[in-house]
């Protein structure tokens, strides 16, 4: 049965199924070209005598079939190849017909770019320590860029095995997805002029050469010089209120990158013939002789798992020592950052492990690489056996880095790690289902963190972090459901967002709470044992699920997954709060529910704790409009324990003063995990107008005493949401806010001061940064005068002066309190800077920066050839937030777009967080109108999500501003602060 029928789905006919493809690939890393040929073993289905398959900015040189119906092999070569750009494919004609139940091998010689677009088969590039320039090949394939790289069936259901052959410098490092199994050098066997010769001597064309119908096909050249690219925004704990966009593979709220690379010495792109011998030894010195590297058959894949690089790389490694079969682990770093890579290399096996256990399937590669890419546009991707990663996701130094990275870290390689099995073992039968990759290796990345580090709370983070991100982006009207149609490629990337990652794990983690977790892991064992190698769906999860548990789960989370949106359940009480009534309804974040929109219903449990003996033998779910609730006794109660569940509770007045009375008598009821979900849906029932957003105030000064570090991070967050909507308010409210700001964060500053001491551990130490930050940054002068006297003792040559991880708070405080000579500095800091913690540490300081003309200095180096194209969102992310520079960054935007539309125009994850940062953060239905007018009439079909729901935001927060702006006013005056 044909699982595409009547989707609408651009797919490849399926007259003919490849079995195995032996591709072999010769990269050329000074013209930024690469040839290669490919034998595609095919099973004939249907007679024909034309074979579609993708290929996408390749130039196919020919294409012969031979066919193995007969006991003699007939071989014969294409009479035509016609390509069709827009849907990335090309069709192969042949005199004679193929005969269904035969068999055949597909032989093309093609040739394409390395490009610098962060995708299909794409150059990289870093300098040494002497400045001199290498360059890397590399690959990213997800979603649909395999295809670029070489012809292949490139859908996820269309797996098949690969035999895969580098021929490469001698001097460089080759990987691929499976181990190397032979290695040997090879020489330029073609005499001069030998024109049917590659440049490794392998035959590069049939006699006949190019078809013309081809030419063309090569692009002119790829978005000009410059990589393109950056890519996320909002640093996790920060400010912001637009949930950020990804694609690749783990969204990225941390950024960042390594030393950049030149633009200027890029040879120009090649358009014609690939050279016949190497040159430009000058570039990197390479010496021009080639070795073949060939690397043992890989399991049955889809395409976008495979993966190829190519360039100087070290590596440490280690072996499993718990699993029956040993592994090797390696992690790949560029030269001289391999005691980076320790805690990487620590955490791997432990993931193999652990994974191994929990799936009850060996890992089926024999090695595991991990690898550090200078130009990278998401934060990791899962590549079979040889994952990729953006720098700050992986590298660590213990002596000298941010700790606030570490966990980032552990959860990044954990998340792709969990990929090895639920994704490439088992993949999603089409992108529909792309949640089911992203959102289980969310969820159980998170789970194996928190078994590695339990001294990290980490489902605490995930409360305020990931989940949050998840319902903001849902409770627009623009979100879409987590299982959501894509037809075309276009549409794919759109999907990489907040709500396949963090819904869909919110989603899983609900259910895994409600089934019970051993019972949901067994199910997880049973579902991966009768697909693995193939390709499933929802249901299939579903119903792996239900004969495990004998619950019918699909009943349970249809709803969750096939339907926009969430509920806010109102909990109402009876006069002594014995009994409580709960009603459910969409939420919206402006708000305006109407009576027609209001009829979807979940399925919603419900979590009241304390548990009492009726509660707990009928969990309570909330499955119709409303449900009575006795709680047997008074009270005391909370609702969604551990916010297991996917909505937002509105309690009445009566709970939330009960509720603000037990956080000050610090009742452990309300663990930190509930005490970050409480504040985030006040913060959430605020905006919509569930409550007024003084009742949230409120509660904020409950947390006086608050010890906890991941509820403080909810404390910053609320706080400063507040202050960047309510931003065009007068200054005499700006400055009362800042006066509360104050008030919330000076005395625990104060109290933790700026010298680490021996007891620190993981929470203290980032507590300390917070706190130190945001009092430090609402004005504080006791906290301004310290950064600053810290800050001329580092930059005077006293490292011990600012350890690393208050080098973030002080180049903030700095910045935002200082003079033009000390944005200087900082930008002195970020230049000298080689680790690529320290250089974000001083971009977000840079960015809060508010003379206009420093703003426009650091908009022109974002766009400069110092800067990685995957970087810019650091940069506009920083400016968005900062509320001086927010209409500047919105203006630069709008007057360079053709050239950032240019410039990312293969990244369009980037693309689309460039719109978020520009348009995501305004309050006014003004500024929504000058965002959509701008949009008019362009193409943009590739980033219409983001416009959507940048513009959305911008609605939500201006009604929120209408709402509320009085109400938050007296509050300051009732309270003091403003006067
Ligand atoms: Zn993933």
């Amino acid at each position: 049965m044909d699982p595409h029928a009547g989707t609408g789905r651009v797919v490849l006919p399926t007259n003919v199924r490849p079995t195995h493809y032996d591709l072999t690939l010769s990269p050329d890393l000074v013209n930024f070209t690469f040839h290669g040929h490919v034998l595609i073993n095919l099973d004939v289905n249907q007679p024909t005598t034309a074979i579609t398959l993708n290929s996408n900015q390749l130039t196919i040189v020919s294409a012969k079939l031979t066919n193995l119906a007969l006991k003699t092999e007939s071989s014969q070569e294409a009479t035509d190849i016609t390509l069709d750009k827009t849907n990335e494919t090309a069709t192969l004609t042949f005199a004679d017909e193929l005969q269904p139940g035969s068999t055949a091998v597909l032989h093309i010689v093609f040739k394409g770019i390395l490009n610098e677009s962060m995708n299909g088969f794409y150059r990289s590039s870093f300098k040494d320590n002497d400045g001199k320039t290498h360059y890397i090949a590399t690959t990213q394939f997800e979603a649909t860029d395999a295809r670029k790289a070489f012809p292949c069936w490139d859908e996820p259901a269309i797996k098949a095995t690969f035999d895969i052959t580098l021929r490469v410098p001698s001097d460089l490092v080759a990987l691929s997805n499976m181990n190397v199994i032979s290695e040997k050098d090879i020489r330029h066997s073609g005499k001069k002029g030998d024109s049917t010769k590659g440049p490794d001597g392998e035959p590069s064309t049939q006699k006949g050469d190019v078809p013309s119908t081809q030419k063309g096909d090569v692009p002119s050249s790829q978005k000009g010089d410059v990589p393109s690219t950056q890519k996320g925004d909002v640093p996790s704990t920060q400010k912001g209120d637009v949930p950020s966009t990804q694609k690749g593979d783990v969204p990225s709220t941390q950024k960042g990158d390594v030393p950049s690379t030149q633009k200027g010495d890029v040879p120009s792109t090649q358009k014609g013939d690939v050279p016949s011998t190497q040159k430009g030894d000058a570039v990197s010195g390479y010496t021009g002789s080639r070795k073949e590297v060939k690397f043992a058959t890989t399991p049955v894949m889809s395409t976008y798992l495979v993966a190829f690089i190519v360039g100087k790389f070290e590596y440490i490694e280690t072996v499993t020592k718990n699993l029956p079969q040993p592994i090797t682990c390696r992690v790949y770093v560029l030269p001289g950052k391999t005691e980076e890579a320790e805690f990487a290399l620590s955490v791997t096996p432990l993931a193999l492990e652990y994974f191994t256990e929990l799936f009850g399937v060996a890992y089926p590669l024999p090695k595991m690489d991990l690898i550090t890419i200078p130009d990278f546009e998401s934060g990791a991707m899962e590549n079979w056996g040889l994952v990729t990663y953006r720098a700050i996701r992986l590298l660590f130094n213990e002596k000298t880095s941010d700790l606030s990275y570490k966990r980032h870290i552990a959860y990044t390689i954990c998340h792709e790690i969990a990929h090895q099995w639920f994704g490439n073992l088992v993949t999603m039968d089409w992108w529909d289902y792309l949640w089911l990759n992203e959102g289980f290796a969310t969820w159980v990345g998170n789970l194996a963190v928190s078994k590695f580090f339990p001294e990290w709370d980490n489902w605490s983070y995930f409360i305020a972090d990931g989940f949050q991100m998840g319902l903001a982006l849902d409770g627009l009207r623009s979100s879409h459901p987590i299982e959501v149609p894509c037809k075309h490629p276009h549409e794919i990337h759109q999907i990489f967002d907040a709500i396949s990652y963090y819904k869909g794990a919110s989603c899983i983690r609900m259910l895994s709470s409600w089934l019970g977790l051993d019972v949901f892991l067994a199910g997880i064992r049973r579902y991966i044992k009768k697909h693995a190698y193939k390709n499933t769906s929802t249901e299939d999860l579903w119903a792996a699920l239900s004969e495990e548990s004998g619950v019918d789960v699909g009943l349970f989370m249809n709803a969750w997954i096939k339907q926009v949106g969430y509920p806010v359940v109102d909990v109402e009480e009876n006069a002594d709060a014995s009994a409580l009534t709960f009603k459910q309804s969409r939420y919206l974040s402006s708000g305006d529910l109407t009576a027609e929109e209001d009829t979807a219903r979940w399925t919603i449990p419900l979590g009241i704790e304390p548990e009492n003996s009726d509660s707990k033998q009928n969990r309570p779910l909330l499955k119709e409009d409303s449900l009575v609730v006795n709680l047997g006794k008074s009270g005391h109660y909370k609702v969604n324990s551990g916010y297991n569940g996917f909505f937002r509770t509105a309690y009445p007045a009566t709970a939330l003063t009960r509720i603000s009375q037990s956080i000050k008598a610090k009742d452990p009821l309300f663990t930190p995990g509930d005490r970050v979900g409480l504040l985030a849906d006040l913060g959430a029932l605020s905006k919509s107008g569930h409550v007024k957003t003084s009742s949230l105030l409120e509660l904020l000064e409950s947390f006086e005493e608050e010890d906890q570090y991941v509820v403080w991070v909810a404390i910053a967050e609320r706080v400063n949401v507040i202050s960047s909507v309510f931003y065009q308010q007068p200054e005499d409210f700006q400055k009362a806010l800042e006066k509360f700001q104050r008030a919330l964060f000076s005395k625990a500053a104060a109290k933790l001061g700026w010298e680490s001491k021996a007891t620190d551990d993981y929470r203290s130490t980032l507590l300390r940064k917070l706190l130190l930050t945001n009092a430090g940054c609402a004005g504080d002068e006791a906290m301004v005068k310290e950064a600053q006297k810290r800050f001329a003792s580092y930059i005077g040559g006293d490292a011990k002066a600012l350890n690393q991880n208050l080098q973030s708070a002080a180049f903030e405080i700095v910045v935002l309190h200082g003079e033009d000579s000390d944005f200087e500095s900082v930008l002195k800091c970020w230049r000298d800077a080689t680790a690529t913690d320290q250089k974000l540490a001083a971009i977000g300081a840079l960015t809060t920066v508010r003379n206009p003309a420093l703003v426009k200095q650091l908009l022109e180096i974002s766009v400069s050839d110092e800067v990685k194209a995957q970087d810019i969102g650091y940069f506009f992310g920083g400016l968005s937030r900062n509320p001086t520079s927010r209409h500047d960054l919105w203006e630069y935007i709008k007057a360079n777009w053709d050239m950032l539309n240019k410039r990312y125009e293969g990244s369009m994850a980037l693309l689309g967080n460039i719109v978020k940062s520009g348009v995501g953060r305004f309050s006014s239905e003004e500024m929504a109108k000058d965002c959509e007018k701008f949009f008019e009439g362009k193409n943009v079909d590739d980033i219409s999500r983001p416009i959507a729901q940048s513009l959305e935001v911008v609605r939500s927060n201006a009604k929120w501003v209408a709402r509320d702006a009085e109400d938050v006013r007296q509050w300051l005056v009732t309270k003091g602060y403003l006067v």
